[in-house]
């Protein structure tokens, strides 16, 4: 809904550790860009989730939360230290999973690129993992059955796959849409020869949607392959889509290839509604010092924006996501950088950087 131009309300979710630091500079940024190319201003709606949830609503994500969510625009989520929640909520969903899971987000969308300024192991990667999110080797959170593993005796542990045709062409969609935006190339990975059926299923799918997008190429590579041809040739692959286990390894190899945890952004999408998320986790290691690299939280933040202009038809919004990218490229490339990346730079003066240089263009 909505018009090009008029304002959004989107969730801001801070969550635990850096959250607290990263996610209002984010919004900060945000709030540059937008204005930088003339948007209306974003109304943002701040949720508890993670450690203040439990201490507001006695749980790291109420019900609130999630009936909050629904009805906005999109949905900018903080990192979650989960692990360390009491115990009582330590064998339930993350409240990343949960929203994933209640509001059907099939897409997690994690691009790997190498920054000037930063080392990276491939310096010229420039791709995009898109994981299906709700099935295939992580049965437990699929759709179908409640919990993929099970044990048949004490001595026997089992899993279930899942793949559905409907799934596997859905993601096919978000894939081909995507390399049509960027250099017409999808490569499906799959396991073929040992896993016939279902990740078969997956690759005759993926092949089938495509043919609808005469511009775009596929080609498909084993597993174990692409894990080899992502080290050493990482710079040929534009877009990549694959089954949730594959795109959870795989996705973790590019980024760490490509620079580090500190830098790689994702979204999580299903056709309507769309979260950011950054990849890594709540650092409590060096929460609370001005320490924490803002840049994958910020990235995020520029894909839902792209998304948004996208599905809004807003490209005010794309032109506020680009003022963002290019912002926070020349602040690395300029040596602007936090402990994480060798630098000296707080989180505060990064985001200030990228602050002075939105406004700069
Ligand atoms: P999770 O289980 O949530 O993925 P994790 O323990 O695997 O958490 P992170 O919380 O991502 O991982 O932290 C891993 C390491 O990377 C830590 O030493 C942390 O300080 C560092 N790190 C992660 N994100 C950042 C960031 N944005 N800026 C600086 N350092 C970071
Ligand atoms: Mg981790």
């Amino acid at each position: 809904s909505g018009h090009a131009g008029t304002s959004l309300r989107l969730g801001l979710l801070v969550g635990d550790g850096i959250g607290h630091e990263i996610v209002p500079d984010t919004r900060r940024v945000v709030d540059t860009a937008v204005s930088a190319v003339g948007h209306d201003a974003i109304a943002w709606v701040e949720l508890p989730i993670g450690f203040d949830a439990i201490d507001s609503h006695g749980t790291p994500i109420p019900e609130e939360t999630l009936a909050a969510l629904q009805g906005l625009d999109g949905w900018v989520l903080g990192p979650h230290d989960s692990a360390a929640y009491p115990e009582q909520f330590r064998g339930d969903l993350t409240p990343g999973g949960t929203i994933r899971k209640r509001f059907g987000l099939f897409a997690n969308i994690r691009p790997a690129r190498a920054h000037a300024g930063v080392a990276a192991t491939v310096p010229d990667m420039d791709l995009v993992i898109v994981r299906e999110n709700t099935e295939g080797f992580y049965a437990d959170r699929n759709m179908h059955v409640g919990s993929g593993e099970f044990m048949p005796t004490p001595d026997v542990a089992m899993a279930v796959a899942v793949f559905t045709r409907r799934a596997c062409e859905r993601i096919a969609h978000t894939a081909c849409r995507l390399a049509g935006q960027r250099r017409g190339r999808v490569t499906v990975v799959h396991k073929t020869n040992v896993l016939a059926l279902t990740t078969g299923l997956f690759l005759e799918a993926v092949t089938d949607v495509a043919r609808g997008y005469p511009g775009v190429r596929v080609d498909a590579e084993h597993v174990d392959a692409m894990a080899a041809h992502l080290v050493r040739r990482g710079g040929d692959f534009d877009v990549v889509v694959t089954e949730n286990m594959f795109g959870d390894i795989l996705s973790d190899l590019a980024g760490e290839l490509s620079g580090s945890l500190g830098t790689a952004p994702s979204l999580n999408a299903s056709a309507t509604q769309a979260m950011a998320q950054a990849a890594h986790g709540a650092a409590p290691d060096i929460a609370g010092r001005n320490r924490a690299n803002p840049t994958a939280m910020m990235l995020s933040a520029a894909m839902l924006l792209d998304w948004l202009a996208d599905r809004r038809t807003d490209p005010l919004l794309a032109r506020a996501a680009e003022r963002i990218r290019r912002a926070v490229a020349d602040t690395l490339a300029a040596g602007v950088a936090t402990a994480d990346l060798g630098g000296l730079a707080s989180t505060a003066e990064f985001t200030e950087t990228v602050g002075a240089r939105i406004l700069r263009r």
